[in-house]
């Protein structure tokens, strides 16, 4: 079970927030629904607890704590990916003119400095499509739920606090090419979240109430969205264009590979299914990738960076880059088995 464990949550940044509205309460009930599933299959896992922090930062984080998990998401990030869902859809609608811009600054901690000094924006929303609006915010809390649940599940958590413990890799840098291996982390992490939210929403594993599911129904229409709003929600961190060199220190694998990994993820999901399908899954990936960048700039006043984003497949050392992170999984693969609460088959 999942019963909230207020101490911890009470200690960090923020403390614990307080849904007087009962706000977020379907997203508290979603995420135990997901939490028990996993559980059912992997009874080894340790209590799992979840909670809101009232902290306007962009982060969602899990931490190990007296033989538990705590999986805490901050208030700013929940209001982040409403108000972006919800300008998204109202720039999507095409409307001429001024369009509302996201209410986040680069004041905030997990914002890149490029976002302008903005104070918050509201306007009313007659052109937006509500249906979709609720959609991709369910996307987003569902795809974060399981890219945290991943870090706790296959180990990296665990093995994260090893290398901290002995103060090294634990890995031979030659054979990593000098990718920080948490990039490879992140990668499971985000193949898992596409995996699992793939599976509940469009394959229905996971029943959700009081959610119009109207494009969750049709697949092409379905993975044109996911891939719109979760390019939506990535664009939200460092969207920059860094050298290679500076990639590889980095934490998390570049933005627009992170995207290209997702892509690549999608692909296997439909070919482990043995979906056919009749239409072209990369040119409804890259369309809804470039809608997403063009719905963006729009709130944001950024300028378009899909040059970034096509880069992934037109530059070869970004290329090899990619492979390189994949690869790596290859060689984290046998640290994590000893932390890991499941086989690891990959
Ligand atoms: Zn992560």
């Amino acid at each position: 079970m999942t019963n909230n464990n207020k101490g911890w949550f009470q200690k960090q940044v923020g403390g614990e927030y307080n849904d007087e509205k009962r706000e977020f309460n379907y997203l508290i009930n979603n995420t135990k629904k997901i939490i028990e599933s996993v559980r059912s299959q992997f009874p080894r896992l340790p209590p799992i607890h979840f909670g809101i922090l009232n902290d306007l930062h962009l982060r969602a984080f899990t931490e190990f704590y007296k033989d538990e998990y705590y999986i805490a998401i901050t208030i700013g990030t929940l209001r982040i990916i409403e108000d972006l869902t919800i300008k998204i859809n109202a720039a999507k609608s095409g409307t001429k003119g001024d369009y509302p811009k996201l209410s986040i600054h680069s004041g905030l901690y997990g914002v890149p400095e490029y976002f302008p000094e903005k104070k918050p924006h509201y306007v009313s929303f007659e052109n937006i499509d509500f249906f979709d609006f609720e959609g991709h915010r369910h996307i987003i809390y569902t795809y974060i739920i399981y890219h945290e649940l991943c870090h706790i599940f296959r180990g990296h958590i665990l093995l994260k606090r090893k290398c901290k413990e002995i103060n090294k890799s634990l890995f031979n840098d030659d054979l990593l090419k000098d990718i920080n291996f948490l990039q490879t982390l992140e990668m499971d992490a985000d193949s898992f979240a596409t995996t699992n939210t793939i599976y509940d929403l469009l394959f229905k594993r996971m029943i959700i109430p009081n959610i119009d599911l109207t494009f969750f129904n049709d697949l092409k229409s379905f993975i044109y969205n996911f891939i719109y709003c979760i390019y939506g929600f990535i664009r939200l961190t460092d969207f920059e264009d860094l050298n290679v060199s500076d990639i590889k220190k980095r934490s998390h694998p570049k933005p627009a590979v992170r995207i290209s990994l997702i892509f690549d993820n999608i692909k296997s999901i439909l070919e482990k299914e043995n979906i056919q399908i009749d239409f072209d899954l990369i040119e409804n990936n890259v369309e809804a990738a470039f809608q997403a960048e063009k719905d963006f700039v729009k709130i944001t006043s950024l300028e378009n960076k899909l040059a970034v984003f096509a880069e992934v497949y037109g530059n070869s050392e970004i290329l090899d880059y990619k492979i390189q992170i994949v690869k790596n999984f290859q060689i984290i693969k046998e640290e994590l088995k000893k932390y890991s609460y499941s086989e690891i088959k990959q």
